[in-house]
């Protein structure tokens, strides 16, 4: 089966999506530093993206476990008063977080 690589290295998740054209023109971007964790943000996304997530040191943030679907509609971001949440047109780097790294810690200190 081909890779789609000439250099023969498997295809990431972000240069999947790109190749089938699926990345919307925005992606959430989630500063946790921000967040309450008051799940407004969860309840706002009516494709039920927004999953409530807690980095490794047990901070509840919001996350999306399926960037591929989201719309970009921005609800999520709209939502929130703390401005935890903007909108990206970064959508590659957004994607590439949501996909490859886990919630960052908010403070370096909380271990
Ligand atoms: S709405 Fe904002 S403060 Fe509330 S959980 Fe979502 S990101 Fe955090
Ligand atoms: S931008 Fe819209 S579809 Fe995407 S996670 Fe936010 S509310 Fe859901």
């Amino acid at each position: 089966m081909s890779t789609g690589r000439e250099d023969g290295k498997p295809v990431t998740p972000v240069e999947a999506a790109k190749t089938e054209g699926k990345l919307p023109k925005k992606l959430p971007w989630v500063i946790p530093v921000n967040c309450e964790g008051c799940g407004s943000c969860v309840n706002a996304c009516k494709n039920g993206l927004m999953m409530k997530e807690t980095n490794v040191a047990g901070v509840f943030v919001p996350w999306l476990d399926e960037p591929r679907r989201c719309t970009g509609c921005g609800r999520c971001a709209a939502v929130c008063v703390m401005g935890a949440i903007s909108m990206t047109s970064y959508v590659e780097m957004a994607l590439s977080r949501f996909l490859e790294k886990k919630p960052e810690l908010p403070y370096e200190e909380i271990s």
